[in-house]
């Protein structure tokens, strides 16, 4: 590929631009421009912080790297209920139910995921859109090889009250919405949330409600969090679920599995069969862990 190359007078015109550029009336001027440009659109790449970008290209690419093949990460999360419903249990036999991530929650995935979660990053979703869209496909290739043939649908883990109000906007829809604008679902799948109040997908998206929030997560150990998470979930008064609706739990990164057990537990309640759960990013155990 032949690079671009600039015409011969180019020089001059940049020389002129150039001297332009550095006079301190300009100086101050395209410091203003670049100041409320940076007040409307973020400026810093979200992952290593370098100015007026906001995703730069070495750490684009360590994300689709860290993102190429999605992986199956349910060994790491003591806290995820079993694979089948009738083996719901604390007994600990069967195995867990099947979660597909993206990828691994670490370096520069770890830091895209909490801009844009915890930074009002939403200009850096797409990448993470990305990572959740290959975790539903190979989840959902994965049940279809199974021989699973009925709609697919895919229920994110609501957001709490709390979080909607402190953030200002729910990080999880955000990427799932871009997904079906997209038209990047797998074929066959329907998001719960995002169907309205038509039928039966609908009831299912609504039904789901926090019940008075738990405590924020962050800095509890596993017995904790399961306890913190257990029972804080049910469905609305007068909605239902169509037994038999297969569900796959969407969720944007996965610790111990507590939530995305909740979220099973009530769907599996309401006759539902959740089938798996899919998540942009999965933390590693302690022990793994780098
Ligand atoms: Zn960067």
């Amino acid at each position: 590929m032949n690079a671009f190359r600039f015409p011969p007078w180019w020089r001059g015109v940049a020389g002129h631009l150039d001297a332009v550029r550095m006079r301190p009336d300009v100086q101050t001027f395209t410091d203003a421009i670049v100041g409320f440009w940076s007040l409307l659109f973020p400026t810093e790449c979200a992952v290593c912080g370098r100015l007026l970008i906001s995703l730069c290209p070495e750490c684009l690419s360590a994300i689709r790297q860290a993102t190429v093949r999605p992986v199956r990460v349910e060994r790491g999360a003591p806290a995820l209920p079993p694979a089948l419903g009738e083996l719901e249990s604390s007994t600990g036999l069967g195995d867990p139910l099947p979660v597909t991530a993206g990828g691994h929650y670490r370096s520069a995935l770890a830091r895209l995921v909490l801009a844009y979660k915890n930074h009002h990053r939403t200009d850096v979703g797409r990448p993470l859109q990305a990572a959740l869209a290959g975790a539903l496909h190979s989840a959902v290739e994965g049940l279809r090889q199974g021989g699973e043939t009925a709609v697919i649908l895919l229920v994110p883990v609501p957001a709490k009250g709390v979080s909607l109000r402190r953030r200002g906007y729910d990080p999880l829809g955000l990427l799932l919405d871009g997904l079906v604008r997209r038209g990047e679902l797998p074929a066959d799948c329907l998001p719960a949330r995002l169907v309205g109040h038509r039928g039966v997908t609908g009831r299912l998206a609504s039904a789901l409600a926090g019940r008075g929030g738990p405590q924020h997560q962050k800095g509890l150990g596993s017995a904790q969090r399961r306890a913190n998470v257990r029972f804080t979930m049910s469905l609305r008064r007068g909605r239902r679920v169509i037994p038999g609706a297969v569900c796959l739990v969407v969720d944007d990164v996965l610790t111990t599995g507590a939530t995305i057990a909740e979220v099973t537990r009530v769907l599996r309640l309401a006759g539902a069969e959740v089938t798996g759960a899919v998540v942009v990013a999965a933390t590693e155990p302690p022990s793994r862990a780098e």
